[in-house]
């Protein structure tokens, strides 16, 4: 990036601080340059340059300038792409939106180019905005993007010994190694850590991941699949972040008080 160059770009609101007495520090998920974060001087009062964009998960075309050694970026213009108003209505769907973008800012670091993870947030806030809520889509979701940010885990076969998913279950999810045992090599190693899961949910898991986003929905879940397929994803993400997820637990707790 060259030094005090206006720079224009979509970027997607990760989140967002009240800075000093108008301004406001945001991070972006920008398409061209990855996760950005910068200061908007004087945000919550200029309607001209910022229109009210700065919100969590919208789409905004940004325009920004970086000084070369600088952490952060000026940013100048922020006007609105996408607001998804669907999503804002509905408190599940909303939740749903501010843990993607807390998984996405907690994973990526600064600058690190990436658009195939904006486009993929951009076509799962369209079908939270467009579809009936179903939280299958926070589990494809999160194996999509675990798989586009390095941590794709292994549910194709046995990581000891390599013999593809056999109809015998259960089979055993560690988090440690990121993959799948087979009964056979969980009760060799005396494994007892990994975390159970039927073939079946194992298959919908696979099923999601390469499926047309349009035709996600279309996959639906028995009660004990969605509860198997959470507890391994959430806790290999608990595994790889070192915590539990705020935004995470939020959502749970709602969907369990059958809000
Ligand atoms: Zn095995």
């Amino acid at each position: 990036m060259i030094a005090s160059v206006h720079i224009k770009t979509r970027g997607i609101v990760l989140r967002l601080i009240d800075y000093a007495e108008s301004d406001r520090i945001v991070s972006f998920l920008t398409e061209d340059f990855g996760k950005l974060t910068g200061i908007a001087k004087g945000a919550r009062k200029s309607r001209k340059r910022f229109a009210n964009a700065l919100e969590p998960f919208t789409c905004l075309a940004v325009v920004f300038s970086k000084k070369k050694s600088a952490k952060m970026a000026f940013i100048e213009e922020a006007a609105i792409v996408d607001h998804y108003p669907c999503i804002r209505e509905n408190l599940a769907k909303t939740l749903t939106a501010a843990y993607f973008m807390d998984l996405v800012d907690q994973f990526l670091l600064e600058g690190k180019r990436n658009p195939e993870i904006f486009h993929l947030i951009r076509d799962f806030l369209l079908l939270l905005e467009k579809e009936k809520y179903a939280e299958n889509m926070v589990r494809f979701f999160e194996l999509r993007f675990l798989r586009l940010a390095g941590y794709e885990p292994v549910l194709d076969r046995c990581t000891s010994c390599s013999k593809p998913l056999q109809a015998s279950s259960p089979y055993f999810f560690s988090p440690s190694t990121g993959g799948l045992r087979c009964p056979f090599c969980a009760d060799r190693l005396g494994s007892t850590d990994g975390i159970p899961v039927s073939v079946g949910s194992v298959k919908t898991l696979l099923l999601g991941k390469d499926s047309d986003p349009a035709f996600l929905n279309r996959i639906s879940m028995t009660d004990q699949c969605a509860r198997e397929c959470h507890r391994l994803l959430s806790g290999f993400i608990r595994y790889l972040l070192g915590k539990e997820l705020k935004s995470l637990n939020v959502l749970n707790e709602v969907k369990r008080m059958g809000i």
